[in-house]
């Protein structure tokens, strides 16, 4: 049993919205309650209540986007534990308090099943997804408004393809942090692993043209297709695909030049 509520965040355009979501059915495990704005926190706040007890908090990762409103709901129910991986924990110190770790393999018991922990690296390091049964609640993964960032260091090509070829073969309905459900989850997830083997195509076929750096790389591939403004978030994916391109000694680099090996 899955429910939704599409929070307002600061998140990448086009995008506008987090989802939070609640399994159980009168006990309920909020994930990301993402919201820092106020009138957002009350709203949740509200729906919360009407739903059932909190018994905690789950985090998928440690993005702003979805941990805004954390502090704020655990004020509000006089406490509750976050519970998020180590890694996330490692991240959030200073910002969110997480109370208990939770990593593969583990299961959290709901009123309405039991949901099986999957610890899926790639968009961040310590990123969860939680299944049961046909339902994956699967965070920052995929996305089915907007587009998935990776950003070195914490964003990992290899990791994150892994990922989505795991999740991939496990099938079922997808739960995303942004835009809709997605009925046919491996479809989706083929999409996302095409559109990044195609990227680091286009990353590599570019450096057969000459050495150059990670800009000249984005104004190759990407050329006048996004605004000049987006180029240093580009660059960031570009060096993810560098990175994948290096491991697998496709590329190499002297000073601030990529070149083919
Ligand atoms: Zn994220």
């Amino acid at each position: 049993m899955i429910r939704t509520l599409a929070l307002r965040t600061p998140t990448l355009p086009p995008a506008t919205h987090t989802n939070c979501h609640v399994l159980g059915r009168q006990r309920l495990t909020v994930v990301d309650p993402a919201s820092p704005y106020p009138d957002e926190q009350q709203r949740v706040f509200d729906w919360l209540v009407g739903l059932g007890r909190v018994e905690r908090v789950v985090l998928t990762h440690q993005h702003e986007d979805h941990v805004g409103g954390v502090e704020d709901l655990r004020a509000r129910l006089g406490g509750v534990p976050v519970c998020a991986h180590a890694r996330t924990r490692e991240l959030l110190e200073g910002i969110v308090r997480v109370d208990e770790l939770l990593a593969e393999g583990d299961r959290l018991d709901t009123d309405a099943g039991a949901w099986e922990v999957w610890h899926t690296p790639g968009h961040a390091q310590g990123h969860l997804c939680l299944m049961l049964g046909e339902d994956v609640v699967c965070g920052d993964m995929v996305a089915s408004e907007g587009t998935i960032v990776l950003e070195a260091p914490d964003g990992d090509l290899t990791d994150y393809l892994d990922s989505l070829a795991r999740l991939e073969a496990r099938g079922g309905r997808l739960h995303p942090a942004h835009g809709a459900a997605i009925e046919d989850g491996p479809a989706w997830l083929r999409h996302y692993i095409t559109h990044r083997n195609r990227r680091t195509d286009q990353i590599r076929a570019s450096l057969d043209r000459g050495p150059a750096t990670v800009l000249e790389v984005v104004e190759r591939v990407y050329g006048d297709s996004i605004p000049r403004q987006v180029y240093p978030l580009a660059g960031r994916q570009v060096r993810c695909h560098l990175a994948w391109l290096q491991e697998h000694e496709q590329v190499l680099v002297e000073g601030q030049h990529w070149r083919r090996t």
